[in-house]
């Protein structure tokens, strides 16, 4: 590490320390702490640290306030032997888990604020892979923006839904955290999951994502299969209250077909498109359009009802997941715990802004695009400049990579 970024990590482990002195009691550590693996990455070894485990809830509040990491993890699993190497612990069991990352939704900003900067000389073109003026390698930096917090968070209010509703998983034992930066995740803490082998929760994945879902089975049009088309007044009608696959995806249809904007795929349909709409807003019926015409829409409504998860995460069994009530290391927001109903308006830029707000520091910004945090408003800077910073912000800005410390 470079002077300048040894000065920021000694910086963010001071901002750190002050608050876990203040706010251990946040510190949130799952249930049956004794039977979890901890791990942390450390800030004065800037590496890993794996295998830790500790006879209570206490105990961790008191590491972690000593310790000081920048990122904060617990295993999902219950072992015997929570520090042994991995193949002595003894896996017990573990909670049920879901990851959702806005990086993961397609969407289109994410590609315009992955940003390339030089520390010293500011933003550089999107494919630089040298500073041009100094010739030293280009760092990437990921952006996170109040779309992808958005898009994330219908997201994870989704998962949560249908856990719910179609799987029976009781709404009591969901516990739906927000990670710091850019998603969320969802454990579901119940004793029906516990025992789950990963190729059991595989399957679980597999239905949530939609993998190998196939329409015919479930009696919608869909691409042909080669073994010739049904006719469309053969298959059981649309109905929009039903329940599970298929009254999900006929309801997707249903707002599908009340966008405007949704001719793109269907501009071969474009004459019969307000006449099919009109006749679904009456009552919902195959027999009016072509199959061709459907089976794009299936095909439409399916890759928009498969969840958005990260299915790595639910089926690794031995997997560490961030800590709530700790600090994320890379935007010094705290992870927090969301309760279930106040989901939608949850907004992680002001809830999980705990870093103080009344100091300022000065820092030296290489390049940031405008951002609000914690209920300020920031500009853009567009060549590096230096200035000072409350102290949240100032954090926010060197844990993403954008700025170094320049006093304190
Ligand atoms: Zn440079
Ligand atoms: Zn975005």
């Amino acid at each position: 590490m470079s002077a300048q970024a040894d000065k920021s990590a000694a910086f963010l482990k001071k901002v750190f320390r002050n608050f876990y002195q203040d706010n251990a009691h946040m510190v949130s550590p799952p249930p049956q702490p004794e039977a979890r693996e901890f791990g942390y990455w450390s800030l004065d070894r800037w590496e890993m640290v794996r295998h830790l485990s500790f006879k209570s809830a206490e105990e961790v509040r008191a590491e972690i306030a000593r310790v000081v990491p920048l990122h904060v993890y617990r295993s999902a699993a219950y072992y015997q032997y929570p520090s042994a190497p991995m193949e002595e612990k003894g896996w017990l069991a573990a909670d049920l888990i879901f990851d959702i990352d806005a990086d993961h939704l397609n969407l289109p900003c994410v590609s315009q604020h992955t940003y390339r900067i030089c520390t010293v000389h500011g933003l550089l073109d999107a494919d630089a892979k040298t500073c041009p003026r100094c010739g030293s390698a280009a760092k990437e930096v990921d952006w996170v923006c109040d779309k992808c917090l958005s898009a994330a968070r219908s997201e994870t209010r989704r998962l949560v839904e249908i856990l719910v509703e179609e799987l029976g998983v009781e709404e009591e034992s969901l516990m739906v955290g927000f990670s710091g930066n850019r998603g969320y995740h969802v454990v579901a803490y119940s004793e029906d999951y516990l025992a789950l082998d990963s190729l059991a929760r595989k399957d679980l994945v597999g239905y949530l994502m939609c993998v190998g879902l196939s329409p015919a089975l479930l009696g919608l049009p869909g691409r042909r299969t080669g073994r010739g088309r049904p006719r469309l007044e053969l298959l059981p009608r649309p109905v929009l209250t039903e329940a599970g696959w298929r009254g999900r995806i006929v309801r997707r249809i249903y707002s599908i077909l009340q966008k405007s904007d949704a001719a793109k795929e269907l501009s071969k349909y474009m004459n019969i498109l307000d006449e099919v709409r009109a006749a679904w807003s009456e009552e919902p019926d195959w027999t009016i359009a072509p199959y061709g015409f459907w089976a794009i829409l299936v095909e439409m409504a399916i890759g928009q009802e498969a969840l958005k998860i990260d299915p790595v995460v639910t089926t690794d069994i031995h997997r560490l997941l961030r800590m709530s009530g700790t600090l994320n290391g890379k935007t010094g927001l705290l992870a927090k715990k969301v309760p279930l109903e106040s989901i939608e308006d949850f907004d992680p830029l002001t809830e999980c802004v705990v870093l103080p707000r009344d100091s300022r520091v000065r820092v030296r910004v290489a390049y940031s695009p405008g951002f609000r945090l914690g209920g300020e408003e920031f500009d853009e800077i567009l060549e590096p400049r230096s200035l000072e910073l409350p102290v949240f912000a100032a954090a926010y800005l060197i844990a993403r990579g954008l700025a170094t410390i320049e006093s304190s």
